[in-house]
């Protein structure tokens, strides 16, 4: 997939570089629109992409800086698996796609912009949204700013998790 379209990039590259992770510097900040955090769990979050494949493009990352699956224990890997879960039914109750890719990027040769802090994808996807042509000519793509689909996505976790107190993971639980 490529990347399409992404008007606040520049700006981004204006600014000056994080130092570290930027996984880790999102976590620890203490602004989450700021960071584009839409959700908290306990043991990982969803930030909305950057630079989105597609609107409503979350990544659901563990809070602990690990680079493979294998380096998390069993409550990680499921909370991580949960909260990808929340991230699908989130999407779904914001932006009604038809259908969604779920994957990791694992080595530079994979297309990781990140190498060292994993991350899963959670992209939704809508019919005939594979055509990136018509996109790279200026007409459209995504419909909505950032400001607004994080809005929008961060309502849907609120609704999903008081709607479903049993599946809730909340931060700074056990
Ligand atoms: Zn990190």
């Amino acid at each position: 997939m490529k990347q399409i379209w992404a008007p606040w990039r520049l700006q981004y590259v204006a600014a000056p570089k994080a130092e570290g992770c930027i996984f880790c510097a999102a976590a620890a900040g203490g602004d989450d629109r700021a960071s584009l955090i839409v959700y908290r769990g306990t043991l990982a979050f969803a930030i909305l992409n950057l630079f989105p494949y597609n609107s409503g493009h979350l990544m659901v990352v563990p809070y602990q800086h690990r680079a493979r699956l294998s380096e998390l224990n069993d409550a990680e890997a499921l909370d991580l698996v949960r909260l990808v879960d929340l991230s699908i039914r989130a999407q779904e109750m914001a932006f009604h796609p038809e259908g969604t890719n779920v994957g990791m990027n694992l080595g530079r040769a994979a297309g990781a912009g990140i190498e060292d802090h994993l991350h899963v994808h959670v992209v939704p996807r809508w019919v005939g949204d594979t055509n990136f042509m018509p996109v790279l000519t200026d007409t459209k793509v995504i419909p909505e700013h950032l400001e607004a689909t994080y809005q929008r996505l961060r309502d849907a976790f609120a609704a999903l998790t008081q709607a479903e107190p049993a599946r809730r993971t909340k931060h700074g639980g056990a």
